[in-house]
């Protein structure tokens, strides 16, 4: 017998689940489809096992900088495999909080793989549900290049499934995920490459974060290889794996080769043309901005959107979707503007709103930067000083900050506060009639001449 809901979310990661959860407490009958581990990427192999391995190598350093205060840990063990064990405990103990969030919500969870029959019916394990409104949930996964031997690669996933240290690694990318990962074992004590194909990574970010990420990663004596192009990945005689760049040039000795060069939405094989529903030739499905597709009653959230792949955005859209369907708020919907975003390298980088040159050709000459570089108390006792970069992107007379970036430690808890100001439209000067918190590195945000 088909069973009806009022929604479904076709996927459980972050945006299905919240969808689904938000509309079960306005009364809605609901229920998520997922065959995989409840939570999607950012639980399982995403934000979650990255933070904590980013976290992981925070405390590595906080060990080395220990004697600078007087500490003598001794000789500091790292294991990796007990690392990997822990923090899947972890997940898993997420994975069953998810499951009894659900029970607790009402959302049934049908666990399976699930198509379109039609615009209103999945199948799943050759059962069939029907809902008033589905909702395409189903995230995205790796790229991995079309090249000769890319398989000797592995991609994010592969990643968080080591459960031995890699000794040497390339990370060929030049994203996020190449960045952070590249970050985390390096600062881990694994002797590892960025391979960029261009200049610098993280295009798109404001200029200045972006040099000084070169400058940090340079002190930090992160190999950062620029202009190489991968064609090709080659087994050597000793089992390691060399890479083959366009022009010629290689670099060997790798004995894990992560690819981080983006990744493609899950639209493929879930029936969409049964349901009628638009996908663009890159895999993205296009939506409105109330998150509809061009089928009533179906609609599309999260990184399969193209827009915005981050967690706390799918989970937004999707509980700003449920309140319109069932909360009786018509006009509810996420407007993607001033997304706060944090880039967990080493040190981190935070950013909200426009970049410099985004302001310059959007407002022209109407733009005023205000910029500062220091070092932060963190090295005081150091002989190592990294300098930490933020730099505030205002327009017009009254000087409303538009873009706000920094670049060193603790940009990661400080970005939120300032993005609610930025996007309450705050101005220059509301920042500097603030007062500022004596000693921190946030202080510089609100006394920047
Ligand atoms: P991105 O799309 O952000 O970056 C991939 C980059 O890799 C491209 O922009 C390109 O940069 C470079 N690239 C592409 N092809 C090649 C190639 N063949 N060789 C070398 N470099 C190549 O992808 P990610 O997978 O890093 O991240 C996906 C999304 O996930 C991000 O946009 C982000 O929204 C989200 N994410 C967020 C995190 C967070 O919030 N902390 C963490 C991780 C992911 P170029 O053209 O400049 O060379």
């Amino acid at each position: 017998m088909t069973q009806h809901f009022d929604l479904i979310s076709l996927g459980g990661g972050s945006g299905g689940l919240a969808t689904a959860r938000r509309a079960s407490r306005y009364g809605a009958r609901s229920a998520i489809i997922e065959a995989a581990r409840l939570g999607g990427t950012c639980v399982n192999v995403g934000c979650v096992p990255k933070k904590v391995m980013w976290m992981a190598a925070n405390r590595a350093e906080d060990i080395r900088h220990a004697p600078d205060y007087g500490i003598h840990p001794g000789e500091a063990e790292f294991d990796w495999s007990e690392l990997h064990a822990r923090r899947e405990a972890y997940i898993r103990r997420l994975n069953g909080i998810y499951a009894r969030n659900l029970e607790r919500d009402q959302v049934a969870h049908i666990e399976g793989y699930g198509r379109f029959i039609d615009a209103h019916t999945l199948e799943v394990n050759g059962e069939r549900y029907t809902a008033d409104h589905i909702v395409i949930a189903t995230g995205g996964r790796p790229l991995v290049p079309d090249i000769p031997g890319a398989e000797l690669g592995i991609d994010s996933d592969g990643f968080f499934a080591l459960d031995r240290q890699p000794k040497k690694a390339a990370v060929i990318g030049a994203g996020y995920i190449a960045v952070e990962l590249a970050g985390v074992l390096h600062h881990l004590g694994t002797d590892t490459s960025l391979i960029l194909r261009r200049d610098k990574p993280l295009r798109g970010f404001d200029e200045t974060i972006r040099d000084g990420f070169m400058e940090v990663a340079q002190a930090d004596a992160l190999h950062v290889v620029s202009h190489f192009n991968t064609a090709k990945l080659e087994r050597a005689d000793d089992g390691t794996v060399t890479l083959h760049s366009e022009d010629g040039r290689t670099l060997g000795g790798y004995d894990t080769v992560i690819w981080a060069v983006g990744r493609v939405s899950n639209t493929r094989d879930i029936g969409l043309d049964k349901a009628g529903v638009d996908v663009r030739e890159n895999g993205d499905i296009p939506v409105d901005d109330f998150q509809r597709t061009n089928v009533d009653g179906v609609y599309a959230i999260g990184d399969i959107t193209g827009r915005f792949p981050l967690t706390p955005v799918a989970i937004a859209a999707g509980r700003r979707l449920a309140d319109r369907l069932f909360g009786g708020m018509p006009e509810r919907r996420l407007v993607y503007e001033n997304i706060p975003t944090v880039v967990f390298s080493h040190p981190p980088i935070g950013t909200v709103g426009l970049s410099e040159a985004e302001a310059r050709a959007k407002y022209g000459d109407v733009v005023k930067v205000y910029q500062t570089a220091f070092i932060p108390m963190d090295y005081a006792l150091s002989d190592e000083k990294r300098r930490t970069i933020m730099k505030l992107v205002c327009v017009g007379e009254d000087e409303r900050i538009v873009g706000c970036h920094m670049l060193g430690a603790h940009s990661d808890e400080m970005l939120q506060g300032f993005a609610v100001a930025v996007k309450m439209g705050a101005r220059k000067r509301d920042f500097d009639d603030t007062v500022a918190i004596h000693p921190t590195a946030a202080e510089e945000l609100v006394t920047m001449v």
